[in-house]
C-alpha cells in the first residue's frame, strides 16, 4: 500500500513527537529513569501533587512552568498587557498555592525540590542536581517492593 502521507506532512508529524519529547517534564522522567530511580507521576499523597515523587525517600520535585508559577526575573514570565488586575490576581492565587504546598510538605517531613522549566535542560548540570537531590540509586532485592524506594 502506497504511503499517502508527504514527506512535508511526515516531518512535520515527526517535529510535533520530537518537540513533545523535550518537554521539561519528559526531560527530567527520561533522566530519572536512566539513572535508574523508581518514582511516581503527580503523586496524590504528597501537598500538591507533586509532578514526581519518591514515597520512599520522602522526596518531592515541583516542575513548574514559568509563566504560570511566575519565575522570578524570568523572561517567561512577563505578566500580559491586557487584563493586568485579572493576571496579578491569577499569579498571586498560584504563588500562595504554591508557597502552601511547600510549606505543608515540609511540615509533613517532604523534602521538595523546585525546578523551573526554563532552567530544565538536558545534559550533567541536571544529572548531577537530580542525583544530590535524590540520593544515590541503589539495587533492590527480590523481596522488596518497587513502590517503597
Ligand atoms: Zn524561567
Amino acid at each position: 500500500m502506497a504511503d499517502r502521507i508527504s514527506t512535508t506532512q511526515r516531518s512535520a508529524l515527526m517535529g510535533k513527537i520530537r518537540r513533545a519529547d523535550t518537554k521539561p517534564e519528559m526531560v527530567v522522567r527520561r533522566l530519572l529513569h536512566r539513572l535508574g530511580y523508581r518514582f511516581r507521576l503527580q503523586w496524590k499523597a504528597a501537598p500538591g501533587r507533586p509532578d514526581v515523587a519518591f514515597p520512599g525517600r520522602r522526596k518531592i520535585i515541583f516542575i513548574h512552568g514559568c509563566f504560570w508559577h511566575q519565575h522570578p526575573g524570568c523572561r517567561h514570565a512577563r505578566v500580559p498587557t491586557t487584563r493586568p488586575e485579572f493576571w496579578a490576581a491569577k499569579f498571586a492565587r498560584n504563588e500562595e498555592r504554591d508557597a502552601r504546598n511547600l510549606a505543608l510538605a515540609a511540615a509533613e517531613g517532604w523534602e521538595a525540590l523546585v525546578l523551573w522549566e526554563c532552567e530544565i535542560v538536558d545534559g550533567p548540570g541536571l544529572q548531577a542536581q537530580l542525583v544530590e537531590f535524590v540520593g544515590p540509586t541503589r539495587v533492590l532485592r527480590q523481596d522488596e517492593k518497587l513502590d517503597l524506594v
